[in-house]
């Protein structure tokens, strides 16, 4: 039995995912203005959320 609902595209959770290659998210047809990252399944808005996403990080570390 599958008990687990698959309502979300799949990710693989990998940890120390870069995000090196993105691909635009579309929805209906329509750009979503996401970005989705092609090795992990993660999304951002903008292309350069992995970056935002990285001194984000960065900036937990310090604390
Ligand atoms: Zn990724």
């Amino acid at each position: 039995m599958n008990s687990i609902q698959m309502n979300e595209v799949e990710r693989k959770d990998i940890p120390n995912c870069n995000h090196a290659s993105l691909s635009k998210e579309y929805h209906l047809g329509s750009a979503t203005g996401d970005y989705v990252c092609d090795d992990c399944g993660k999304s951002g808005f903008g292309r350069n959320w992995p970056e935002q996403e990285a001194q984000a990080k960065l900036a937990a570390k310090r604390t």
